[in-house]
């Protein structure tokens, strides 16, 4: 009896050496084999030669019409050429060395070249012939990527063969009724689409069949966790003193937006229930999340919990920490900060404190989640910038307290195909709405060479009792050389703003001095900052209504856009000056985006347009899964529909107990996604 999980020896003409061969590339069994796609396709259908543009690559059928004449060259080399008539046309074709087709081609024979096309020479530079007429069925090949002495000819006859001798064997997962509503081949038919395509309208279909599947699991599996997630109940529930919210509500010097009141209300409920909470609060820059996140923990606190918020920076930490306090002094609330920095006796007590429960609120870096660092009772945890921390990171922190509330926030409004595949498992929450009274920043693009007209108009603006940020140059490479960098146009402006103060900040400054600096900017005693791109995320200065970046071209747009994000803070207009000569089309575009937009989501819309979704988030651990046929940008209305089908479909009892749903299950099963011990 065959069975796919037979090893690839199975197969006729593979034996020892070839299995072994595959092996390398990851291939054991038979259905490794027969799911080991193609990752790219040769073009060898026929084209019409005023269809190919220069330099491309394309196939041509025609008759030889000169005899060819073939010329040696030193060491080995030859070239062999020879007319071909081409429709009306009258082309070249040359060979390089391939001597030993001179006798085979002959004149008024008809033969298929594949090459690359110039236009102008009217040449085509031959890569592969074919005698006679081109067979219909081999128009469009499969290239594998492949290991050792496997070629492609090999490998699509051991696909052929095994597709022979598997036939009708591999199951289909998805039931019919799905099949029929989006119009999409059988698991078998979608696979065989991809190994030996007739055309590239049957490539799209099977693609797109085998991406719908794909991306279905993967919502599954999502879906699952969350439904998961929200059972695991145990003293999730946090009782919290809703007068006592209020007045503190009350008690703030600005009334909530709409959108906070929103959000403020959706993250409450999670925390009644008795289900964990599992949220992303996302906002624009200066959205105001933060008052929002010091709610949700004085909610948690009213509940005789203790609640945590993890920044990625200390600067960030810092300033959190100070804000915290301040809001928080009315209320008898006792706020503690724990950072690489805070050390020996302070750092002592403040881990006692905070395991017997004296602590109610603690603000830190990645210092909270350390071994050493016990909570007494944990009820909700807060991470903001959350896509600067690892998965792990995040799971760790949870792990922290039995099951607290978890609520990640992100200036970086993520793209939605984005949202919905890596945070595919959690609620959002939107903050859509700015503060009332803002003015959008005006922003420009300035070339090097108008530094001084940039530099005239920060004077101007710091005459009229504003300060300004300057961003340094940004190389990654070192950072030593980006402190530098600050350094050195420290010193420049520090002699061209001779009557003002300029202040320093980056990486390598302690803790106690970063701090100091912080305060002076901020208590407008120095009016200029220049800094590295430390100040990136949550540093509040409404004072400060020009941001100038040397080098913008060196940051993506979500980058610029949080660096922007510094100034229009309070109610006077502000202005952003990118300088930048960028090089390539694509940094162009970006400066250009920056200066017609200031809406974050637009932004970061065109920022994974442009980048693609693995370099969004600028590191690896983001948390998005590998896909091996989909492709979330282009295929995000299909990840929208599997989004839709598998949030029907893990709410329906059906699914759980239904035959039709038995191959689904299984499928889930054998990758271990249906159990729930391995949960998160
Ligand atoms: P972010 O979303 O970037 O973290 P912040 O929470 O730092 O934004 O808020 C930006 C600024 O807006 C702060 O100075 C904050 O005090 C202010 N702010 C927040 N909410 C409101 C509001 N509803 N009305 C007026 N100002 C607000
Ligand atoms: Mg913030």
């Amino acid at each position: 009896m065959m069975m796919l999980s037979d090893q690839t020896t199975a197969i006729q003409g593979i034996g020892e050496k070839k299995a072994e061969e595959l092996m390398s590339m990851g291939i054991h069994s038979v259905q490794d084999l027969l799911e080991y796609l193609p990752y790219r396709y040769e073009d060898y259908q026929l084209k019409d030669l005023a269809d190919i543009a220069h330099d491309e690559k394309a196939t041509i059928e025609g008759k030889v019409h000169t005899e060819p004449s073939l010329r040696y060259f030193p060491k080995k080399k030859s070239r062999l050429s020879f007319r071909m008539l081409v429709g009306k046309y009258l082309i070249t074709a040359v060979i390089f060395n391939r001597p030993f087709l001179k006798n085979q081609i002959s004149l008024g024979q008809t033969i298929t070249v594949t090459g690359k096309w110039d236009r102008n020479k009217m040449t085509l530079t031959v890569s592969d012939v074919h005698f006679g007429t081109f067979s219909e069925d081999h128009k469009i090949e499969p290239v594998y990527s492949l290991k050792g002495q496997m070629h492609g000819k090999m490998m699509r006859k051991i696909m052929a063969q095994a597709f022979g001798q598997y036939r009708g064997q591999i199951p289909e997962p998805l039931p019919e009724y799905l099949r029929n509503t989006y119009r999409l081949p059988g698991k078998e038919e979608a696979l065989k689409m991809m190994h030996f395509p007739v055309d590239f309208k049957q490539l799209k279909a099977g693609r797109r069949r085998l991406a719908y599947e794909e991306l279905l699991f993967f919502q599954l599996k999502m879906q699952i966790f969350r439904k998961w997630n929200r059972q695991q109940s145990e003293g999730a529930s946090i009782v919290f003193d809703r007068s006592k919210l209020d007045s503190f509500i009350e008690g703030l010097p600005f009334q909530l937006t709409d959108a906070q009141a929103r959000v403020v209300n959706e993250i409450l409920k999670d925390l009644s229930e008795n289900s964990r909470m599992n949220r992303l609060l996302q906002g624009d820059v200066g959205s105001g999340k933060t008052v929002v996140a010091a709610i949700a923990l004085y909610a948690a606190v009213t509940g005789g919990k203790q609640g945590a918020l993890m920044v990625p920076t200390e600067i960030l930490a810092e300033q959190h920490f100070t804000s915290l306090k301040e809001l928080f002094a009315p209320y008898g609330i006792t706020v503690a900060l724990l950072t690489s920095s805070v050390k020996g006796k302070l750092r002592k007590e403040t881990l006692n404190l905070l395991s017997q429960g004296d602590i109610q609120i603690m603000v830190g870096t990645h210092a909270l989640i350390q071994d050493e660092v016990n909570f007494h009772n944990l009820g909700l945890v807060i991470t903001d910038e959350q896509h600067r921390f690892g998965v792990n990171q995040r799971r760790v922190l949870r792990e922290k307290g039995a099951s607290p509330d978890v609520l990640f926030m992100t200036a970086t409004p993520i793209p939605r195909t984005l949202a919905i595949s890596a945070f595919g498992d959690m609620d959002v929450s939107t903050i859509d709405v700015m503060p009332a009274g803002r003015k959008p920043i005006i922003t420009h693009w300035a070339k090097h060479g108008m530094l001084d007209q940039v530099l005239d108009f920060m004077k101007k603006e710091i005459l009229s009792g504003r300060q300004a940020y300057v961003i340094c140059p940004l190389i990654e490479e070192s950072e030593k050389v980006d402190v530098q960098n600050a350094i050195d146009v420290h010193a420049q402006l520090s002699l061209y703003f001779q009557e003002y103060q300029v202040g320093l900040m980056h990486g390598r400054l302690h803790s106690a001095e970063k701090d100091e600096v912080m305060r002076q900017f901020a208590s407008n005693t120095c009016q200029i900052l220049v800094s590295t791109t430390v100040v990136e995320v949550g540093v509040n200065v409404p004072n400060a209504t020009v941001m100038i970046i040397y080098d913008a071209e060196r940051f993506g747009l979500s980058q610029l856009h949080q660096l922007r994000g510094r100034v229009g803070r309070g109610s006077d207009q502000s202005y952003c000056v990118l300088i930048a000569d960028p090089k390539t089309e694509e940094g162009q575009e970006r400066m250009r985006i920056m200066t017609e937009t200031t809406n974050g989501f637009e932004l970061s819309e065109k920022d994974l347009e442009l980048r693609g979704p693995g370099d969004f988030f600028g590191n690896k651990q983001s948390g998005l899964p590998e896909f091996k046929v989909a492709d979330l940008i282009h295929d995000y209305r299909i990840l929208e529909t599997a989004r839709n089908d598998a949030q029907k479909l893990v709410n329906s009892d059906e699914f759980w107990k239904g035959e039709m749903y038995a191959p689904i299950r299984e499928f889930l099963e054998s990758r271990g996604i249906l159990d729930k011990e391995r949960l998160d």
